[in-house]
């Protein structure tokens, strides 16, 4: 595809397909600028049906900006339990004040005021400002580099900022004077359910297939080129199931770092023996009954990977540097991520 001269058939073949196929999501229902915020936020990491049910309990409990803007931390953190990186919910919380303090509860229309928002990066700025206000301002992730890639025939590795700015500054000219929300949506949507990942591109039934380069050429599943990734951290950890009566120990994590300041397991660096978990255990203050089975597990984070090996233990009493939840406070108000949560 060359942008300035196929612009034109481009964006209406890709539109007129986008308004016969799009899936009914409920973020699309209305294009209310917090609705389609709460929604680019969570779809970051997480696909369409699994954020669903998220996206709808967390409307129902918090269903303005200003309720976001006043939820308790623990409350909202156990609406995200499930969906990771809960770094995102408290940047919501922390967004939300601030168009609360700075734009008098109005979610702001200026592209430049929505990235100045904590959280909220070029990709979800040009989201909010297209599909909302009209903006053409371009919403670049994995899925448009994806596209974009194949579509020009672009070899550059894809997932560089550099390149992110190039394929943002193509896609300036190909937005349509008008339904530029359409055009963001249509373009995700593409990336979605056809021009998808590795040889599963479903060309044939591709609305832009006359346009493509890559498909001319015969080079779809080489596109897009990536950086060769950095192999994952590994990292070996033992974690305690800690019982007494019905109740588990937990413990906080630190501030900062990785899961910060969320609820775990208690654990420690390196792989333990069952000795080495007793005599850890009552250096905890507890007085441990006995040692279940060992299991091994792995979590695997976007840059590392925790080799886990894990031990229920059973104890006579509880020590108040713990917190001891049973199975009702962790169904309804903690919030265990589920590096912790899958071992239970
Ligand atoms: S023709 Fe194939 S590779 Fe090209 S944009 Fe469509 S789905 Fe993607």
């Amino acid at each position: 595809m060359n942008p300035s001269k196929d612009a034109a058939s481009f964006t209406e073949s890709l539109l007129s397909w986008y308004r016969a196929n799009a899936r009914d999501l409920p973020w699309r229902a209305d294009r209310a600028p917090y609705r389609v915020w709460l929604s680019e936020v969570m779809l970051q990491q997480t696909r369409a049906t699994a954020v669903r049910p998220y996206f709808e309990r967390f409307l129902r409990e918090f269903p303005t900006i200003l309720d976001l803007a006043e939820a308790d931390e623990a409350r909202l953190l156990k609406l995200w339990e499930g969906l990771g990186y809960y770094s995102r919910a408290r940047n919501l919380q922390k967004a939300a004040r601030a168009i609360m303090e700075k734009h008098a509860g109005q979610f702001p229309r200026d592209p430049r005021e929505i990235s100045a928002l904590p959280g909220i990066g070029a990709y979800t700025a040009g989201a909010i400002a297209s599909i909302c206000f009209e903006e053409a301002v371009p919403a670049v992730d994995g899925n448009v580099l994806r596209v974009m890639a194949r579509l020009t025939g672009d070899a550059a590795p894809a997932d560089t900022p550099g390149q992110k700015r190039k394929v943002a500054e193509t896609l300036r000219l190909l937005y349509p004077a008008e339904a530029r929300g359409d055009f963001t949506q249509s373009l995700m949507e593409l990336g979605a359910l056809i021009c998808l990942p590795g040889g599963a591109a479903l060309c044939g039934v591709c609305p832009v297939r006359a346009l493509c380069t890559a498909l001319r050429e015969d080079r779809v599943a080489k596109l897009p080129v990536k950086r060769a990734k950095k192999a994952r951290k590994k990292e070996e950890k033992t974690v305690l199931i800690l019982r007494c009566g019905d109740a588990i120990a937990l413990r906080r994590r630190e501030r900062k770092g990785l899961l910060a300041g969320l609820w775990e397991l208690p654990n420690a660096d390196g792989t333990l023996c069952e000795a080495e978990v007793l005599r850890l255990a009552q250096a905890w203050g507890l007085r441990p009954r006995s040692v279940g089975e060992r299991e091994e597990r792995k979590h695997v984070f976007t840059h590392i990977e925790w080799h886990m090996t894990c031990y229920r233990v059973d104890c006579e009493t509880r020590d108040a540097r713990f917190l001891w939840a049973d199975a009702r406070m962790l169904a309804d108000e903690i919030a265990l991520p589920s590096a912790f949560g899958k071992l239970l």
